[in-house]
């Protein structure tokens, strides 16, 4: 018997190239990815010995997901069952939650009898203490979306919420689950912030945003969540629910400690979905303090600008 991976990635990469060997040989859309056949296959497929059915059924918008052990206290070899909440009007995010589930199967079923997931387990990726989760949805993430691919899709383009949008109808995954997955590998200075109400709920950074990230997240001395900043265009905006290719603002506004001149782009989406307003935030290279250039005169805040778009660091339109 070959060795079977552990990890979360290990696996959606294994699945992969299953996938990816089908569709060289039958041909046929290798994406979106069709979970539901696919789960059915794996017991077999992996010889794991535990069969796996999948149920939708109507349930509380809350609910997302569950995987449950038939044979759970009687010692034998697991029967598993997932379930999804058909009430649920988006594909994409059913098509999320169950990579999700299987994720659980895969990495987790040794562990654990029963899983159930909300939408807090397969949207909120900050939380250390849902390290299950977090794999489930990295297994999903990875299983949906290949880097390799999603790489290739984007090239050299320019980001915006179309490009981005496009990855998301080609997964059939949410805006949110593509977002998320660019900023996973992007080197571009970005940060997802979701809001609900003005407040922010979460945020998301990639790797060189990620400060930006954690400064979103910081609650206030009296333990709420931030406000998203009155100036952002986000507010200013409120009476349009887009705006996909983001408007230039004064990167001050939502960060007090970038450089005067910096410009970042502001794009949004509200999504009905989850009921949040999505803010992307697309920003030039950080410049450190002792870089920056103090205005000599009146001039100066222009020569920072020109210095910008000198430096090649204006941000792509
Ligand atoms: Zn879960």
């Amino acid at each position: 018997m070959t060795t079977q991976p552990t990890g979360p990635v290990p696996w959606a990469n294994r699945l992969n190239k299953v996938l990816n060997q089908f569709h060289d040989v039958h041909g046929g859309d290798r994406f979106p990815v069709n979970v539901e056949n696919l789960i059915l296959e794996v017991p077999s497929a992996f010889q794991t010995g535990e069969p796996v059915t999948v149920q939708g059924q109507a349930m509380d918008p809350e609910f997302e997901g569950a995987l449950f052990n038939l044979n759970a206290g009687q010692g034998s070899k697991g029967n598993w069952a997932i379930i999804y909440n058909r009430a649920i009007a988006s594909p994409g995010r059913i098509r999320f939650t169950l990579a999700h589930e299987l994720g659980h199967y895969l990495v987790h079923r040794h562990l654990h009898g029963e899983f159930n997931c909300s939408e807090a387990d397969t949207l909120h990726w900050e939380s250390p203490e849902r390290q299950m989760e977090n794999q489930a949805n990295e297994f999903a993430s990875y299983l949906l979306m290949p880097r390799p691919d999603f790489e290739a899709q984007i090239n050299s383009a320019a980001i915006n919420l179309d490009v981005l949008g496009g990855c998301a109808d080609r997964y059939g995954v949410s805006l949110t689950a593509a977002i998320l997955k660019w900023l996973e590998f992007t080197s571009t200075r970005a940060v997802l912030v979701m809001s609900r109400n003005s407040q922010v709920q979460w945020a998301r950074g990639s790797e060189s945003g990620k400060w930006l990230a954690i400064t979103m997240n910081k609650k206030q001395a009296d333990g709420q969540r931030k406000r998203i900043p009155p100036g952002c265009a986000t507010e200013l905006q409120s009476g349009s629910n887009v705006d996909r290719q983001g408007t230039e603002i004064d990167a001050r506004i939502w960060f007090a400690n970038e450089p005067s001149g910096m410009t970042l782009r502001e794009m949004r989406v509200i999504s009905d979905q989850y009921r949040q307003t999505m803010s992307l935030l697309v920003m030039p290279p950080e410049v450190k303090p002792w870089d920056r250039e103090e205005p000599q005169d009146d001039e100066g805040v222009e020569n920072t600008y020109d210095r910008f778009i000198r430096n090649g660091q204006y941000p792509v339109r």
